[in-house]
């Protein structure tokens, strides 16, 4: 079927020149971060898809909104707007403002988990994880297997897994489970979405034997979307009406504002539970800042009112996700092997696959992130086995079965010209592979190892082999 021409819904009113460097800049500028995409200065790079966290483009309406920052150490107008958009979009009695995500998860985890419990959930997120291990906690992994095979096209790869889910709650007893913490458009699986009728099943389960479901919340606009075109009966439903619905199955969430909300600093947690909110707004005077503003200022609070409402535009969604879809689908088409399907907020790359030259302990991830830079000043990030770390234990190289790169795309800063440059200079990677020279440690940090680890190529000095056609990347969408 022939498709129309489609463009992003909006347009540029202000510009933010990007600094073009020649191969010989990026080749000096890789070595000097080891190899490490982390370790670049982002002057040196063209097309940043390191990250979609606190990366967004506020709109005209969100930069005004600044303006009207009430600066007052309490009671800010501005809190009282933004918890009346939360109170209407997510439908939660109590709306507590944090600095970021994990400032929420902090506070939840610390109120609910107690030293011994176990927090099921589906895949783990970093931060999450940390915060509810640092609570005494355990978290247990109940999300369908799909979610780990790669190729696997099964449309909700975030859905839980109720069986797992009953076998857990038999092993270890309800009054050791707290709650579930429920992620929606799941990110570690590669930005993949629940079901409607999973998150339902999920919550009732709970509900039954007594135990709480927290929703993390960070990604549902865009998992709305995907329930909006995949799921049966809720074609042509306002974003807005499914993210209530979701919300409703659940005793409240934490939220990352930095992602789908739209703003570059920001996050809350929301619930209903009267008791619980006294509680966490006391936590968060300890750890944020008063109750009202949370370690933000008055007009962060604004932004993010106005960017959590934009979050739910169908159209807005549509382009998000449409970007993501279209850069995954130039590189399938030209046979690079990428994760399946096509997840909501980034392309993840098989490198494992694409490098099958090189060995596991060559690092072909963070070799592929590396070797797509020094084409054409595309930054992304490693998520294989320099990320996994080594065993506590054996003290060896986990080599986890996923070893991908990860392509993340800003929401509403690049254009569909960004990506067609992106796309092609992977291909221009992918035809030359065999010419891409594995990495070993030449700095190992003990903790996190792949925010601040260097590496040097295995043989000569570049992570790429010279080849006799060396050229500049076309830079011209026009030609
Ligand atoms: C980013 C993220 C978090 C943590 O939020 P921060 O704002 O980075 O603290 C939590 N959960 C998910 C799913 C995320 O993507």
């Amino acid at each position: 079927m022939n498709r129309r021409a489609w463009a992003e819904p909006y347009k540029i009113k202000m510009v933010e020149p990007l600094r073009m460097t020649t191969r010989a800049d990026r080749e000096l500028a890789i070595a000097r971060a080891g190899f490490n995409t982390f370790l670049l200065r982002s002057r040196d790079v063209y097309i940043d898809l390191l990250t979609d966290s606190g990366t967004n483009a506020m709109s005209d309406r969100q930069w005004a909104g600044l303006m009207l920052g009430d600066e007052a150490y309490a009671g800010s107008a501005n809190f009282f707007h933004f918890e009346s958009v939360v109170r209407r979009c997510y439908g939660y009695r109590h709306v507590i403002p944090t600095h970021q995500g994990r400032g929420a998860e902090h506070i939840l985890s610390q109120m609910c988990i107690k030293d011994g419990d176990v927090v099921p959930g589906n895949m783990y997120f970093t931060t999450t994880k940390f915060h509810q291990e640092l609570a005494g906690g355990r978290f247990v992994d109940v999300i369908v297997d799909e979610a780990h095979d790669p190729m696997s096209e099964f449309p909700f790869k975030g859905n839980v897994d109720l069986d797992k889910l009953k076998k857990l709650i038999d092993e270890v007893g309800a009054d050791k489970i707290p709650y579930l913490s429920l992620e929606t458009n799941v990110n570690m699986a590669g930005g993949q979405p629940c079901s409607l009728e999973n998150i339902h099943d999920t919550c009732a389960l709970c509900h039954r034997h007594g135990i709480k479901v927290f929703l993390d919340a960070t990604r549902a606009a865009e998992n709305c979307f995907f329930i909006r075109e995949r799921e049966a009966g809720q074609q042509d439903r306002p974003l807005a009406e499914i993210l209530r619905d979701i919300c409703s199955y659940a005793d409240g969430c934490t939220v990352s504002a930095k992602k789908d909300g739209l703003v570059n600093i920001g996050g809350f947690l929301a619930l209903n539970d009267d008791e619980l909110a006294d509680e966490a707004r006391n936590l968060c005077v300890v750890y944020e800042g008063l109750h009202t503003y949370g370690g933000l200022a008055g007009r962060d609070l604004e932004a993010m009112a106005i960017g959590l409402q934009e979050s739910l535009d169908y159209d807005h969604i549509r382009a998000r996700i449409g970007q993501v879809q279209y850069l995954g689908r130039r590189l399938m088409n030209a046979g690079v092997p990428v994760v399946h399907p096509i997840g909501g907020h980034g392309v993840f790359i098989d490198a494992g696959a694409f490098l099958d030259h090189l060995p596991r302990e060559q690092f072909p991830a963070q070799s592929l992130a590396s070797a797509i830079y020094l084409d054409s000043g595309v930054r992304s990030m490693e998520r294989g086995g320099v990320s996994a770390g080594r065993n506590p234990k054996t003290g060896k190289n986990v080599h986890p079965r996923l070893e991908l790169v990860r392509l993340t795309l800003p929401r509403r800063v690049y254009t569909q010209a960004h990506l067609d440059v992106t796309a092609e200079s992977i291909m221009a990677v992918f035809e030359q592979r065999k010419e891409v020279v594995g990495l070993r440690f030449t700095y190992e940090p003990k903790r996190m190892r792949f925010f601040q680890a260097r590496f040097e190529p295995v043989e000569g000095t570049s992570v790429m082999r010279d080849t006799t056609d060396v050229h500049e990347p076309v830079l011209s969408p026009h030609d």
